[in-house]
């Protein structure tokens, strides 16, 4: 991809790192790149995008999946659009040149994108893709996860193995300031939405999750207008596949977060719509948004790659996202979030979300369905 201006004169100006990455990566970021310029243009803005190499792409032209010049391209620019990384051809080498290794995790550790966020949206078009019963998700199911991304036991220390080799141990730990700043994500994304709030821990029986549950009461001080409920981890797995339309925004830790996004994600059934961003602190700039990164939930599908099927949508809702939350330009974020509905109504469908024997489209019939839906 070579570096691309959709330019409005006098507008306002924002650059954002392209990072397509391997497999059907790059095919699905053309896609959302497609999509964005088309809106910038549209809304009197202007989008710089700076493509960077990225995993097994990155490892095979320079020999590291995270080339510093990547890094340095995405410190530059107020967001990262990724498409994914990651194919069987790199999974024999050694773990820091791997690109999911050595490229994803410095990005968001580097980068310092804490908060993740994870929305489960069942188009009601796609109802029957849910696992669960349609009486369960009803009309459609609109949930989002917070979920700390750079503390807790992945990271805590001591971790490892003791030296007779008979037990092994990680840490679970969490300061004040880390728990503070991914509450106020979780409060902020509740407040913009319906105002409920449900804070996931363990407290009847962890520390850290006592220390988190009581930073929580504090914090919620500042948010009068969102209602805050606390739920035990154990009872949240539960109550996702029981009543999932009881939770509106969900904040909860790093381990915590990585198995309920995944389980609340499934809901929707469906791997190629679903999106996701981690952002970094707010930035204190006046008007702008917070930096992030953003990209598809799914990873580089290699068995699909290069016969542009894959579909696109869960990187264009990411760009959505991107819009939303980095540049602050929310009347084209919802712009692509409504087309993108109302293809699906329409009965657009790439092949995996069409019914089985039904016909379907390719990535860039779909991608030209949006755009032509845009208002
Ligand atoms: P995957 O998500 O790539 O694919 C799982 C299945 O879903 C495949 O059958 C694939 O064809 C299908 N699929 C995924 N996205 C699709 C889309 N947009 N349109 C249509 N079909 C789609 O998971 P995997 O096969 O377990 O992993 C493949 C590679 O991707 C591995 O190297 C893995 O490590 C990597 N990976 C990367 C990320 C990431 O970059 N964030 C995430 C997950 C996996």
């Amino acid at each position: 991809m070579t570096e691309q201006t959709s330019s409005v004169a006098g507008s306002r100006s924002y650059s954002v790192a392209v990072l397509g990455g391997d497999g059907i990566g790059p095919e699905v970021v053309q896609a959302a790149v497609k999509v964005s310029q088309h809106c910038a243009s549209k809304y009197g803005f202007t989008l710089h995008m700076r493509p960077a190499l990225v995993g097994g792409a990155a490892y095979d032209a320079v020999g590291t999946p995270l080339p510093a010049e990547t890094l340095s391209t995405c410190r530059e620019c107020d967001a990262v659009l990724l498409g994914a990384v990651g194919g069987p051809k790199y999974d024999t080498l050694p773990p820091a040149l791997r690109p999911e290794v050595g490229a994803l995790l410095p990005l968001r550790k580097e980068l310092g994108l804490f908060a993740n966020l994870r929305p489960a949206r069942l188009f009601p078009a796609l109802a029957s893709a849910s696992a669960l019963r349609a009486d369960i998700v009803g009309a459609g199911l609109d949930l989002l996860v917070v979920r700390e991304l750079t503390g807790g036991i992945y990271f805590g220390s001591p971790k490892g193995r003791s030296a007779d080799g008979l037990s092994a141990v990680d840490t679970c730990t969490y300061s004040r300031t880390e728990i503070e700043r991914i509450l106020h994500v979780g409060f902020r994304a509740a407040a913009q939405r319906s105002r409920r709030l449900c804070s996931v821990d363990k407290a009847n029986v962890l520390e850290s999750s006592r220390f988190w549950r009581e930073i929580c009461n504090e914090v919620a001080a500042q948010y009068p207008d969102v209602a805050l409920t606390h739920m035990l981890v154990d009872n949240c797995a539960m109550q996702l596949v029981r009543d999932p339309r009881q939770f509106d925004v969900i904040v909860t830790e790093n381990m915590f977060g990585d198995i309920l996004s995944d389980e609340a994600s499934m809901l929707t059934g469906s791997l190629g719509m679903l999106p996701s961003a981690s952002l970094g602190e707010a930035s204190s700039a006046g008007g702008r948004g917070t930096f992030g990164m953003y990209e598809p939930v799914h990873g580089s599908a290699p068995d699909i790659a290069g016969k542009g099927i894959a579909n696109p949508l869960a990187t264009i809702i990411s760009a959505a996202m991107l819009l939303r939350h980095s540049l602050g330009e929310d009347r084209a974020a919802e712009d692509i979030e409504r087309a993108v509905a109302e293809v699906l109504d329409a009965g657009l469908r790439t092949a995996d979300i069409a019914a089985a024997g039904a016909s379907s489209v390719g990535t860039d019939a779909m991608c030209e369905a949006v755009i032509a839906r845009l208002s």
